[in-house]
């Protein structure tokens, strides 16, 4: 939907160039996602002087930090609201000031496409949750990809009983739905995002026995300077650990959640200590009641949309892939940017510093200008160090190649299409596979709903048996579910799948203006995946 102006508090949506069917203007700039990262590239580029179509597949801008209650719960305001709004505010008022910025929300894009003239057409379908929906294009001459990151899950034995949600997840049901995953909730898994959620939980007045988490955090301990020239993160990290010691919130470190007990839903679970490869110390397990399980294991950029058109992937420290992407944001695909986490995960301050950065550098490029040399060598200092800290994150939560200790033969790995670790075991030391993919062949594993998004990481490491596990294939030729009627309604035009399949597989197409200064050599990057994308089956 195209938010109303009229909306409270939200953004106001102003068409540049007012038409019944804003999937035919063709922009300046198309932004795919309106977290931090987006939305501070949206404003930027407008108030620089450019069209812009800031495009969200949830109901409101804001993304993962900023989220709001649903308007038919008539709150004003999350429960319990995180210690860095006022930059939020002010985003939100630039937007609402902005005369040329359409937002477009409730729009999941499930492809991108640069045309023959060099600019970009995103395909949608819209409505709460996209399958209910109209298919939606919306065109521009550039296009920058800040679609975030989601949850990385590694199972153990009792994870899909009802009760265990994700870390990220019950955030959200507190934020959006002002609801509480249970009344005694243990937070668990890896990343500093558990001491986040344990603390808003706390306050909204769950009791909290234990945080569990799987690394040490002495690891910090090994990029002194890093920590030294980043103070505020170790500002947040206080907070919320004054937060916790306030509601009288044990910390486990080293230990994880080893099983769920319960027949019905969560009745209770078990702790046990790791060494440092995250192996289970043997004897020393203990039961902690409980009535829900919030568990996440960090995050993984979300990088369909950008791998589906060719850019380059680097490794981060925590053995994930995000885009590699040069000095001024740009992909290797011409055209095309990136800011966020979608490059790396590292928080609100780095994702709104690398949607400026990008903004800026685009509107240089689409306008013929110069960007501000003295902002842009600001920016980009304040990204390197912030960057910096995220890579001694990503670093000290790495999983340990020991958690796979954890899983039992009968525990699902696979929740969608059902495969246990057993299955998976069978096919590497009994059908010889040796790759995720022919793993998933034999046995269905990442076959199902959510395309191996949950299981991708568990299945990579099962399958490389305690060596550095590669990860999983990241090109998919449709970034979310969508539904046949609005693949076919596209034919017509020369979009919908045959059309999908040209853009993947047609040469590269000139770039719209040229810059006439040039922008920094893509950093690190890897080889980029083959031009055919791996053949997934549909759900
Ligand atoms: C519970 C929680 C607590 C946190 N606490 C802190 C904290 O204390 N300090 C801190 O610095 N950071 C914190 N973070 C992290 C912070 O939220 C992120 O770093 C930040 O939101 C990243 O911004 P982003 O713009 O890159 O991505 P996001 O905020 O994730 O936004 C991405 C947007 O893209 C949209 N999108 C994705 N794919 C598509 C698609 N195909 N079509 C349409 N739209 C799409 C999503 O709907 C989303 O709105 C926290 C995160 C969580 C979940």
């Amino acid at each position: 939907m195209t938010v109303p102006a009229a909306e409270p508090e939200g953004p106001q949506a102003r068409s540049p160039h007012p038409a019944p069917d804003a999937s035919e203007e063709t922009y300046d700039l198309v932004v795919i996602g309106a977290g931090p990262a987006g939305l501070t590239a949206a404003v930027t580029a407008a108030e620089l002087g450019l069209t812009v179509a800031l495009v969200d597949s949830a109901a409101r801008p804001g993304g993962q930090y900023d989220r709001h209650p649903a308007p038919t719960l008539s709150a004003g305001r999350p429960p319990a609201p995180h210690h860095d709004r006022a930059p939020f505010a002010d985003l939100r008022r630039r937007l609402a000031a902005s005369r040329t910025t359409t937002c477009l929300t409730e729009h999941h894009v499930w492809s991108v496409i640069r045309e023959s003239d060099g600019t970009w057409t995103a395909h949608a379908v819209t409505g709460a949750d996209g399958t209910d929906g109209r298919p939606a294009r919306t065109r521009g001459r550039a296009l920058l990809l800040a679609t975030g990151a989601h949850e990385r899950h590694l199972p153990f034995p009792g994870w899909t009983l009802p009760g265990v949600v994700a870390a990220g997840g019950a955030q959200a049901m507190l934020s959006a739905g002002l609801v509480l995953p249970g009344r005694r909730v243990v937070v668990a898994g890896s990343g500093p995002l558990l001491l986040a959620v344990a603390a808003s939980l706390a306050a909204a007045g769950a009791r909290i026995p234990a945080v569990v988490e799987a690394a040490g955090y002495l690891r910090y301990a090994r990029t002194p300077r890093t920590l030294a020239a980043n103070p505020r993160k170790a500002a947040e990290a206080l907070t919320y650990g004054a937060a916790l010691l306030r509601h009288r919130v044990p910390l486990h470190p080293r230990s994880a959640v080893t099983r769920v007990h319960g027949t019905e839903r969560v009745e209770a679970v078990t702790v046990t200590r790791l060494d440092r490869d995250w192996r289970p110390l043997p004897g020393t397990g203990r039961r902690i009641a409980c009535d829900a399980l919030a568990v996440g294991h960090g995050l993984v950029p979300q990088i369909e949309l950008a791998t589906a058109v060719g850019c380059a992937t680097r490794t981060l420290a925590d053995g994930t892939r995000g885009l590699a992407l040069g000095a001024h944001q740009e992909t290797s695909v011409p055209g095309l940017w990136a800011a966020g986490e979608a490059g790396g995960v590292g928080g609100a301050e780095l994702a709104r510093t690398e949607g400026e950065m990008a903004a800026r550098a685009i509107a240089a490029r689409l306008l013929g200008r110069r960007a501000d040399p003295e902002r842009t060598a600001l920016l980009r200092r304040r990204r390197d160090r912030l960057r910096a800290f995220a890579d001694a994150m990503a670093a000290a939560h790495a999983p340990g190649p020991g958690w796979t200790g954890w899983l039992t033969d009968d525990t699902d790995v696979c929740r969608c299409e059902e495969v246990t670790a057993g299955r998976v075991r069978e096919a590497v030391t009994g059908l010889g596979a040796r790759d995720p993919r022919t793993v998933k062949l034999l046995t269905r594993a990442g076959m199902g709903w959510c395309q191996g998004r949950m299981c991708g990481t568990a299945v990579a490491c099962l399958t490389s048996r305690g060596a550095p596990a590669p990860p999983p294939p990241d090109r998919r030729l449709l970034a979310v579910p969508v539904p046949l009627s609005a693949l076919a309604a596209g034919e017509p035009r020369g979009t919908g799948l045959p059309a999908v399949r040209e853009g993947l597989e047609s040469p590269a197409a000139p770039l719209p203006p040229a810059d006439p200064r040039p922008a920094g050599p893509p950093g690190r990057p890897e080889a980029p995946p083959a031009r055919h994308p791996h053949r997934r089956s549909t759900p």
